[in-house]
């Protein structure tokens, strides 16, 4: 899985690591933008946490999460954006653990929030304005930041540097893989 804050480049990473060793990459951003578009039942619950930056509650992304795995029937997952909360994240292993399965390998992109915050505005998505965007470096550091320790005390943290081409990082975020399979 990928942590990291908004703008840490999860998406783009994690669409570049799912082409190199074959993983299925899911952004459960992209699964809630596209729900919303669709106006299906979480989508309608989701749509006003998406547009003020706010997370979406535990239960909504845990039920489209176990729908989701429900429908890929793949074990080898790059998760982006999942988990963002302690409980999403204890929930997560108890799933795993059902199937005998664990995290491989927790990837932190650290990125400050400088270079976050000028990501993001260039992205221009629309819940990409300088005030949103903001509030979302917030939240990021106060419910999802966390998980770095828990993730590190589980012995799955890998610390990546965010900075710099994308290539670099990549090259970065494959070696981080790469350790983690030894
Ligand atoms: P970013 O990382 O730039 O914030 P994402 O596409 O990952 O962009 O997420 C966009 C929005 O989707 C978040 O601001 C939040 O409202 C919602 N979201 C995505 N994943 C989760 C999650 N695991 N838990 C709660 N909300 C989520």
């Amino acid at each position: 899985m990928l942590l990291g804050p908004p703008g840490a480049g999860k998406g783009t990473q994690g669409a570049r690591l799912a082409q190199r060793v074959q993983l299925e990459h899911v952004s459960t951003g992209d699964l809630f933008r596209t729900a919303v578009k669709n106006g299906t039942p979480a989508g309608v619950r989701a749509e006003s946490y998406l547009r003020s930056g706010q997370l979406v509650p535990d239960q909504v992304v845990l039920q489209v999460i176990e729908e989701y795995l429900a429908s890929v029937g793949r074990r080898d997952i790059c998760f982006d954006g999942f988990p963002r909360t302690y409980n999403q994240a204890a929930t997560l292993d108890d799933l795993l653990a059902q199937f005998g399965l664990d995290v491989t390998a927790a990837i932190h992109i650290s990125v400050p929030d400088q270079e976050a915050l000028r990501r993001l505005l260039l992205r221009g998505r629309s819940d990409d304005t300088e005030e949103t965007a903001r509030y979302r470096l917030q939240v990021y550091r106060q419910d999802t930041a966390p998980l770095i320790d828990y993730y590190g005390a589980a012995g799955a943290l890998a610390e990546v540097d965010g900075t710099g081409r994308t290539d670099e990082v990549a090259a970065r975020v494959w070696r981080a893989v790469r350790q983690s399979l030894t």
